[in-house]
C-alpha cells in the first residue's frame, strides 16, 4: 500500500520516496489515518517500528500550507525523554519536510539556553524538547503556547521512568484545551494510561 492511500499528499510522499520508503510500516498504516482525522491517539510501539514517522507525517500534513507563527509561539510540541531522542526526532522532521517550509527546533538541558531563546523568537512550527528544559524556558517567558495545536508524548514510559511525570503534567496545564494529542510508548502500563487520561479525552488505541 502506498503512503498516498493513507491520506498524505505529494510534497510528503515524494520526500518518502526519495528516502526509499516504499510502503508504510504496520504502525504507520494504522496510526496515520487516525492522526490525520485529528483524533487523539495512544499507541503501543517499540523503537524501530517506524513510530516517529507515525506522528511526524500527520503533523507535517496539518502544517503544510499553514500560517506561520511568530514571537515565541509554538504550533506543535513533541516531548521526549533524552537529548539523543530529541535530536533524532528532529532529524526525521528535517528529512520528511524537505519539500515544505517547516521551522523545527530542538531544546534540551545541559547547554547554554541563550541560542535556544534566540531561535524561539522566530516562532516555531514543531518544537522537540525534553520536559525539564522546556518548563525552565516557559518560566523565563521564552516560549508561548497560545497557538499550540498538537502535543506528542514520545516514549512516554521512559519519560515516566526518568521521573518527568510532574513536569509533564505541569506542561499539559499550560497548553490550550483544544488540541490534538498523541502518546507513543513501548508499553502501556497503568502509569502510562494514567498519563494519557490526564492529557487527552477519548483516545483511539493503536497497537501492532
Ligand atoms: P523509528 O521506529 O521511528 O525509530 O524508525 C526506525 C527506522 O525506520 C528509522 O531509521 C526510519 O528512518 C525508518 N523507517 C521508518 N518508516 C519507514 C518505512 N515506511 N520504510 C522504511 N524505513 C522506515
Amino acid at each position: 500500500m502506498p503512503f498516498a492511500k493513507l491520506g498524505l499528499s505529494d510534497p510528503i510522499t515524494s520526500a518518502l520516496n526519495k528516502l526509499g520508503y516504499t510502503e508504510p510500516s504496520p504502525i504507520q498504516a494504522k496510526a496515520i489515518p487516525v492522526a490525520l482525522s485529528g483524533k487523539n491517539i495512544i499507541a503501543a510501539a517499540q523503537t524501530g517500528t517506524g513510530k516517529t514517522a507515525s506522528f511526524i507525517l500527520p503533523i507535517l500534513e496539518r502544517f503544510k500550507a499553514g500560517q506561520k507563527v511568530r514571537g515565541k509561539r509554538v504550533k506543535a510540541l513533541v516531548l521526549a525523554p533524552t537529548r539523543e531522542l530529541v535530536v533524532q526526532v528532529e532529524q526525521n522532521i528535517k528529512l520528511y519536510s524537505q519539500n515544505l517550509s517547516i521551522n523545527s527546533m530542538v531544546m534540551y538541558g545541559g547547554v547554554d539556553s541563550k541560542q535556544q531563546k534566540q531561535r524561539l523568537i522566530e516562532g516555531i512550527d514543531i518544537l522537540v524538547a525534553t520536559p525539564g528544559r522546556l518548563l525552565d524556558m516557559y518560566t523565563q517567558r521564552a516560549v508561548n503556547f497560545d497557538e499550540l495545536e498538537v502535543l506528542v508524548l514520545d516514549e512516554a514510559d521512559r519519560m515516566l521512568d526518568m521521573g518527568f511525570i510532574e513536569d509533564i503534567n505541569r506542561i499539559i496545564e499550560l497548553l490550550p484545551d483544544d488540541r490534538q494529542n498523541m502518546l507513543f510508548s513501548a508499553t502501556l502500563s497503568n502509569q502510562v494510561r494514567a498519563l494519557a487520561k490526564s492529557a487527552m479525552k477519548k483516545p483511539v488505541q493503536i497497537s501492532v
